[in-house]
């Protein structure tokens, strides 16, 4: 065995093996896997072997896309066979959110390249006779679904690695990871040590275990999961063809041929964790117990879907564990806190989406990022708050809700309320509709006594309205007041934090007193961040952003890091509030003896009642606004004195809902929305930030000139939808002339304008005011008009005055 190496993957599972081979696709050859059994010992050998493109987040299923084209090219490099089956598979719609679900993917896949397509019953029956149709209304076409040999497959791509350079040691158990001085990992194994450069978790069913053995704590949890093989059934095996997937999510089943019968599996709702303490080293090449008792329900439910299946006998029950992250995606890239350390686990759809999981790490490792925004699997998606009491709760409601529609405006309800802040009873008691972010406890908006203390998951316009309509007219024609809890606020002190800042930002740094907006990018011009500076002193800063986005930026600040500065987290320790609205100033003026003549974009030290505050002149809602921020025991106090003084103001609380509905009056963007990794900022509109006259060699300056030079294609741009009943909400394809052109990155409704609005990226060559469009929303093509001129506030007098 060799002892030292660039890369030791750990895990000889169907992920552990395609991060190896696409390690040494994009040139890294020295590098190796270590397994304690044979390839597959984990969960790859008992899966069904089901792949797929559906997933709720469009840059997984772009990745779900790639792994299944894969497979061909594996066969073709390695000569082996994957045991493809290429049959197509459709997804049942039993009721009208479910069809709404299965129009929304279909329109995203157009700008995707997938060629997915929604069919009506009268489709249905012949492409799975089998199926009952009672009440069903449709369903969506996928031709890329199939099944393939799950370890044919695992064998395939440890076979291209091989040919690649990468060599794979079996039978060899690891059992400690530790760090040297340098960066590098002592990988001390029951067969000795490995000097690695990087270390990749891949340990499947032990990634928990094998974290810990570098101290860290990855959120995720095995169930376990049980599909069925049925005898031979005469209705399939005299087919012409093989039987195509079905997939109802109504009776919470994937089913797909099986040699001369079928093969079906459940997600149930009485389903069970497995291995909650730890998995035990001795678990191999084995299956838990049939339990028939679990999947009763489900079982009832798919007799009346597919009535061949009562007749059928059993021919083999197949039950085991896999691991899921509270989310159910995959937790990928580097582990917060270690370096070189990477994460390839918590992957619960190794075969739908191992392929695209091992591409993105291997990007990540080689280049340093990846080629799309990974947001969605990345492993710093939580922050260190994160607990095994939190990951259980929310594993098993993932499972129960694998099946589930997805809305846009849903807040699931595991484990919360988790993190709340000393508002929160008070807030509570005015009527707060909680939502949750990055585990934090936050208002979506404010219901009045009458209405129920719950938003109705939906994919139109919700119950949510009219409450949203009320803050929205607060804000614009008095005061609203909310939280700022729920933004990412870092310190930043020292020495060199103006150089470090001028490094690691490309816009200006202010002076004492003020703000600057900027963007962050990464060496390829990726938006990494989107930041508001405020510089308190020559060698004190104040950075805040996305509160969801903690962990990155930190991971991003850490490798980044520069003698002589200091960079804190202080998103908890600070907090406070936003008031903003025509009135803000005269609430200010009455809650401080200090002069409140703060220009748009000033930062100053006041106190607000009793307690000293940072206050800046900012805004995300448009027009005037202050941000007042403080230290969480003095919240309560600065709440008094703020709503106090704010009733003679015509003060109202507001909540996200109020908050995302008042920045579209502006076209200002969000992060992950309009502002993420898929994007650049010349495609954003953020290049007006960035600080061209400044010798300084910012990281990501030579993609931004380059891009300065050569402008991009697409642009972000701002429409007026002529609506029904149901806003943007992302991803919606743009139709020019006839023709998909673009895609929405978000929209709503402005109910200030009282009109429906959508950002997206289109055509520079389209992005001009009045441009005629169409968004396709829900399946229906709805006319978009280009407009240019903002909403409220439009020659910003009332920001800036
Ligand atoms: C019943 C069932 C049906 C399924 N059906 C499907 C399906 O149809 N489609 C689909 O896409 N997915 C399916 N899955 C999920 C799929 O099996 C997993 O997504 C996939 O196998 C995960 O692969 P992995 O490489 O991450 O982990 P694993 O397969 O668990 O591999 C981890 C490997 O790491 C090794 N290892 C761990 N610790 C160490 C150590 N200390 N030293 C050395 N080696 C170590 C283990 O021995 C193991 O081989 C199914 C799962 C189950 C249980």
């Amino acid at each position: 065995m060799k002892t030292t190496t660039r890369v030791c993957v750990i895990g000889g599972g169907v992920v552990g093996v395609s991060v190896l081979y696409h390690l040494t696709k994009l040139g890294w050859s020295d590098v190796m896997l270590v397994e304690r059994s044979e390839l597959t010992s984990g969960s790859t050998w008992h899966a069904a072997g089901g792949f797929h493109t559906l997933n709720g987040d469009t840059n997984m299923a772009a990745l779900q896309g790639y792994t299944i084209r894969l497979y061909k090219e594996l066969e073709e490099i390695t000569g082996m066979s994957c045991g493809l089956h290429h049959v197509g598979g459709i997804t049942l719609a039993d009721n009208k959110d479910r069809f709404d679900m299965l129009l929304a993917e279909r329109a995203k896949h157009r700008y995707m390249g997938l060629e997915t397509e929604i069919v009506g019953p009268e489709e249905i029956a012949k492409i799975a006779p089998i199926t009952n149709l009672n009440g069903i209304l449709g369903a969506l076409y996928d031709p890329l679904d199939g099944h393939l040999d799950p370890s044919g497959t695992t064998h395939a791509y440890a076979k291209a690695a091989r040919m690649g350079g990468a060599t794979i040691e079996t039978h060899v158990m690891v059992r400690e990871t530790n760090p040297r001085a340098d960066g590098t990992w002592d990988v001390v194994t029951d067969k000795g040590t490995i000097h690695a450069e990087h270390v990749v978790n891949a340990g499947g069913l032990w990634a928990r275990e094998v974290g810990a053995m570098a101290g860290v704590y990855l959120p995720l949890h095995p169930m376990e999961h049980q599909y069925i093989v049925t005898d031979e059934i005469a209705e399939i095996y005299e087919r012409d063809n093989e039987h195509p997937h079905v997939m109802d999510p109504a009776g919470e089943s994937y089913l797909r041929q099986e040699g001369r019968g079928l093969c079906i599996g459940f997600y149930e709702q009485p389903c069970r964790p497995w291995a909650v303490d730890g998995t035990p080293w001795n678990f191999g090449h084995e299956l838990l117990p049939d339990d028939f008792d679990k999947i009763g329900e489900s079982i009832e439910f798919a007799y009346k879907r597919f009535p061949v299946l009562e007749r059928a006998g059993v021919k083999s029950v197949i039950h085991g564990p896999f691991t899921f992250a509270p989310d159910g995606n995959p937790l990928v890239g580097p582990v917060p806190g270690l370096r070189n350390y990477w994460s390839a686990c918590g992957v619960m759809a190794g075969f739908s989406q191992g392929g695209g999981v091992g591409l993105m790490l291997a990007q990540w490792m080689t280049t340093g990022e990846c080629e799309r925004d990974v947001s969605a699997m990345d492993v710093a998606r939580f922050g260190d708050w994160i607990s095994p009491g939190y990951t259980l709760p929310k594993v098993i409601e993932n499972y129960q809700k694998r099946f589930s529609v997805s809305y846009p405006n849903e807040e699931l309800p595991a484990a919360r309320p988790n993190r709340t802040t000393p508002m929160f009873d008070i807030f509570d008691g005015m009527g707060a509709v909680w939502g949750a972010q990055y585990g934090l406890e936050v208002v979506n908006y404010f219901a009045a006594p009458d209405e129920p203390r719950f938003e109705t998951p939906s994919f139109r316009r919700s119950n949510a309205w009219e409450a949203t309509a009320r803050e929205v007219k607060a804000v614009r024609e008095a005061v609203g007041i909310n939280e700022v809890q729920n933004f990412g606020k870092y310190e930043v002190r020292g020495a060199n934090a103006r150089d470090w800042l001028d490094r690691i930002m490309a816009g200006r740094i202010p002076k004492i007193g003020r703000l600057s907006l900027t963007p962050m990018l990464s060496p390829q011009g990726r938006l990494i961040g989107d930041f508001t500076i405020s510089c308190l002193a020559d060698d004190w800063f104040q950075l805040t952003a996305s509160y969801g986005a903690q962990a990155y930026h930190t991971r991003w600040f850490e490798q980044n890091a520069q003698d002589g500065v200091t960079v804190r987290n202080v998103s908890d320790a600070l907090t406070g509030f936003q008031i903003a609205g025509p009135n803000a100033r005269k609430v200010l003026d009455a809650v401080t003896r200090d002069p409140t003549d703060l220009k748009f974009l000033d930062v100053r030290s006041m106190t607000i009642g009793m307690t000293s505050c940072l206050v800046q002149r900012v805004s995300y809602t448009a027009g005037l606004g202050y941000e007042i921020y403080c230290e969480p025991v003095a919240q309560r106090q600065v709440w008094h004195t703020l709503w106090t003084a704010g009733q003679d103001h015509g003060m109202k609380p507001f909540g996200m809902r109020a908050m995302m509905s008042l920045r579209l009056d502006k076209f200002f963007g969000s992060w992950l929305s309009e502002f993420s990794p898929d994007y650049t900022a010349a495609e954003t509109g953020m290049d007006r930030f960035i600080a061209w006259s400044q010798n300084v060699d910012f990281i990501g300056r030579a993609a931004a000139e380059a891009e300065r030079a050569t402008p991009p294609n697409r642009v972000l741009c701002a429409f007026e939808v002529d609506a029904g009943d149901a806003d943007v909400n992302a991803y919606e394809p743009i139709w020019v002339d006839g023709v998909v052109q673009g895609f929405c990155t978000s929209g709503g409704y402005s109910h200030h304008a009282g009109k429906s609005i959508a950002l997206g990226l289109i055509p520079r060559a389209h992005a001009q005011d009045g441009q005629k469009a169409q968004i396709e929303i829900l399946g229906e093509m709805r006319d978009a008009t280009l407009i240019t001129t903002p909403l409220y506030d439009a020659d910003g007098g009332q920001m800036r005055g």
